[in-house]
């Protein structure tokens, strides 16, 4: 499966939305706040500024110094809830250690939350009313549905439980009718799982940890992990070279999951300024 070219193709979809809301007065946009200096966060959000330019959406950086005060950036967060330029606001993490990072993403308004990181957001998502998926998990659900993988009715493994990827990850491919088992670091016999998958998403961070006799012959195989290793390649969590002659479907790492994460936050904010210029403001989601 190849993410750059199904990212390019969704993007093609979505530009064509984002000329109608500007031709319409209202160009989409997109803040990102980031603090610190840390290398890959700079890398992904420059890399969501040119993705957003391309795409026709107007975009901002937002950077605060590693020693910035929590409350600062709050404000800054609640200056950009109301400045009608923005549709979409994103808070690059992970955030410096002095940070909670639960309340800077609670500080962010529902309407604009272009993660789905926020907790309404994600209490949406669990009650299968989704304002907006968390960006990986729709990227996958996105590359499934473009690549024609049936999901109702298979059943679907997710190795991995973090709030950013493993637990909506599981939800979505609940809500399209999969059966779901979510593994972790604590699963007893984690083969015994992945051998049973249709679909198998892993998002551990585990270098090459699902070898080909953990997965079952003719699965779709999701790798969402990506590890910088010591000679400076990028690696996922899935061995490629031997999976892919077992697998029906496989993402590669570079170019599977990550163009489709960006690509899904792009898809976020113009449906965000879509809901804005249809007049469907905050209280409409409380
Ligand atoms: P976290 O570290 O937050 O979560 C990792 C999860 O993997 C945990 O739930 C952990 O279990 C589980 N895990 C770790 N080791 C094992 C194991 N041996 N067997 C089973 N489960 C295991 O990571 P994230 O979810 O934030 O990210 C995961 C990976 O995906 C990373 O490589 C990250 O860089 C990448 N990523 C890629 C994106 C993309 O766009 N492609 C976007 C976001 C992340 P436990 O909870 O028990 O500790």
């Amino acid at each position: 499966m190849d993410g750059n070219a199904l990212a390019r193709e969704v993007r093609a979809e979505w530009k064509v939305r984002a000329a109608r809301l500007t031709e319409k007065g209202v160009q989409p946009g997109l803040a990102v706040v980031i603090v610190g200096d840390n290398p890959a966060s700079s890398i992904y959000v420059r890399s969501k500024a040119k993705a957003c330019s391309e795409t026709g959406i107007y975009s901002e950086i937002h950077s605060f110094p590693e020693n910035a005060r929590q409350d600062e950036v709050v404000r800054r967060i609640q200056e950009l809830n109301t400045d009608p330029r923005i549709h979409g606001i994103l808070v690059q993490l992970p955030l410096p250690r002095h940070f909670e990072s639960s309340k800077i993403i609670a500080s962010i308004a529902v309407e604009k939350d272009a993660d789905g990181f926020h907790l309404y957001n994600v209490g949406a998502l669990v009650t299968g009313n989704t304002i907006f998926p968390p960006c990986t998990p729709y990227g996958v659900m996105k590359m499934l549905q473009k690549c024609d993988i049936p999901v109702e009715g298979q059943h679907a493994v997710v190795v991995g439980r973090s709030n950013i990827v493993g637990k909506p990850m599981a939800l979505m491919l609940l809500q399209k009718g999969a059966t779901v088992t979510i593994c972790t670091s604590k699963t007893r016999d984690l083969a015994e799982h992945t051998k049973r998958a249709d679909i198998l998403v892993v998002a551990t961070g585990k270098p090459h940890m699902i070898t080909a006799d953990m997965v079952k012959r003719g699965a779709a195989v999701i790798d969402v992990g990506i590890s910088r290793m010591p000679d400076g390649k990028l690696a996922g969590d899935v061995d490629f070279e031997s999976v892919k002659e077992k697998a029906g479907y496989i993402t590669p790492v570079p170019g599977g999951v990550g163009p489709m994460t960006i690509t899904m936050l792009l898809c976020n904010t113009i449906e965000a300024a879509e809901r804005s210029s249809a007049g469907l403001a905050a209280e409409h989601y409380r």
